[in-house]
């Protein structure tokens, strides 16, 4: 059956799909749900009136508005808004952020770039290059003077439990064997997702993003949060950087930010890291970088839509009220067939299912098409199926999408 995908309506009701081939996204691309409710008065609205505004030298005044409202809802002095089109294109501006601001300092020896293994930043050659899966980096060139942290996913410590894992702040620490083995003065950035989300959603241990951000400040380092998932409410405050009581230089976000109306992405950097990059500049362009479609007018329609749902909707509040009855619902499932192991944060969950013998990925491949029969569309990874509800789910929705999950699992 050919099904329509669809996002949660904003009726509080059963989420039984309103017709059979619906299947609604219970992935991350659509954040919030509420299409096409949210947006698509602001879009047609801005279609009929700017349906393209360059950005270089000069933007439109909606694109300032947006940049204005984003500076005030970011923590601390992430005040700058680098607009662009995606994930991949938020984490690049990041990290050509990062090394323009060393350099903007006098310190251009600062190229190295530290990632993760086990991160996704996106398939841009540098999301790439400071990713960690193997399978996204073996087929290409990735950049030089690049290196990787460890994960912190260690299933012996950590399996089923709830939140951020007590194991595994120690982990951070392997970023002081990097820096001594290549030197502080040629390392410019540390990117982390803050909750790892593609490769499985691994929470932090508690404690590993403090240590992260203690070791970088104190070699001049600067740390970029890849809040691509985890912005706008995911885990209850606006940014994950909030919720873990952390100040990074630099946040690359995408998805919620226009609730994948049209796409959108953002880096959003810190006023110190701004000022640097233009102070060094007296005359003429101080960053060379931008996108024909940075501010694009109807993403930022999209955009200011978005913010005003979260307000209207109280979208942080709904968020943070549902995520111990979402992370209950979810560790029901501990002991269903074939799952060994469950992680939960904020509205997230990865589920990780045994592999079949000399297939790995199968089963998750095959609950992926289980789920969609059965209206529901789900993440699927290499034996792990990966949610993050629409931030209007309900309680009665989340029983129903694990009441479905309980009912496929043996079926597999
Ligand atoms: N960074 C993270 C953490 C992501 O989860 C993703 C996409 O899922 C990206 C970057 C890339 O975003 P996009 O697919 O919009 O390029």
């Amino acid at each position: 059956m050919r099904r329509q995908l669809i996002a949660l309506q904003f009726a509080d009701r059963a989420l039984a799909a309103p017709h059979p081939n619906h299947a609604v996204v219970i992935e991350h691309g659509n954040a919030i749900g509420g299409q096409p409710h949210i947006a698509l008065e602001a879009i047609r609205a801005e279609a009929a009136s700017l349906d393209y505004a360059p950005s270089f030298q000069l933007s439109h005044p909606a694109a300032f508005e947006l940049a204005n409202r984003l500076a005030a809802l970011f923590p601390g002095d992430l005040n700058h808004v680098f607009f662009c089109n995606s994930g991949s294109e938020a984490v690049d501006t990041a990290l050509k952020i990062a090394l323009a601001y060393h350099r903007a300092k006098g310190a251009g020896s600062r190229m190295r770039l530290i990632g993760r293994e086990r991160g996704y930043h996106g398939v841009g050659f540098g999301g790439i290059s400071v990713g960690g899966i193997g399978a996204n980096r073996r087929a290409f060139l990735t950049l030089p003077g690049v290196d990787h942290l460890p994960h912190t996913y260690s299933p012996e410590h950590t399996r089923f439990q709830r939140g951020q894992p007590a194991w595994g702040a120690h982990l951070a620490d392997d970023l002081e064997r990097i820096i001594a083995l290549h030197g502080p003065e040629t390392i410019a950035a540390v990117i982390v997702e803050p909750l790892a989300g593609s490769t499985g959603v691994l929470p932090p241990p508690i404690g590993y993003l403090e240590r992260l951000r203690e070791i970088t400040k104190r070699h001049g380092i600067l740390l970029i949060f890849d809040e691509v998932i985890t912005a706008f409410g995911r885990l209850g405050p606006f940014t994950a950087a909030e919720r873990f009581g952390i100040q990074p230089d630099i946040i690359a976000c995408a998805k919620a930010l226009s609730n994948g109306a049209v796409p959108m992405g953002a880096a959003i950097a810190s006023s110190e890291v701004h000022d640097a990059i233009l102070d060094a500049t007296a005359q003429g362009i101080e960053f060379f970088h931008g996108y024909t479609y940075t501010a694009h007018p109807l993403a930022v329609a999209a955009a200011l839509a978005t913010l005003d749902t979260f307000v209207e909707e109280d979208l942080l509040v709904r968020s943070a009220g549902l995520e111990s009855f979402w992370i209950e619902a979810i560790h029901s499932l501990e002991g269903a067939p074939h799952v060994v192991d469950v992680r939960t944060l904020g509205l997230v969950a990865g589920i990780e299912l045994q592999p079949m013998p000399g297939a790995p990925g199968e089963r998750s491949m095959k609950l992926f098409q289980a789920c969609f029969d059965k209206g529901l569309l789900v993440r699927s990874g290499t034996d792990i199926i990966a949610l993050s509800p629409p931030l209007i789910i309900s309680k009665q929705q989340i029983e129903e999408v694990v009441g479905r999950l309980r009912d496929l699992l043996p079926t597999l």
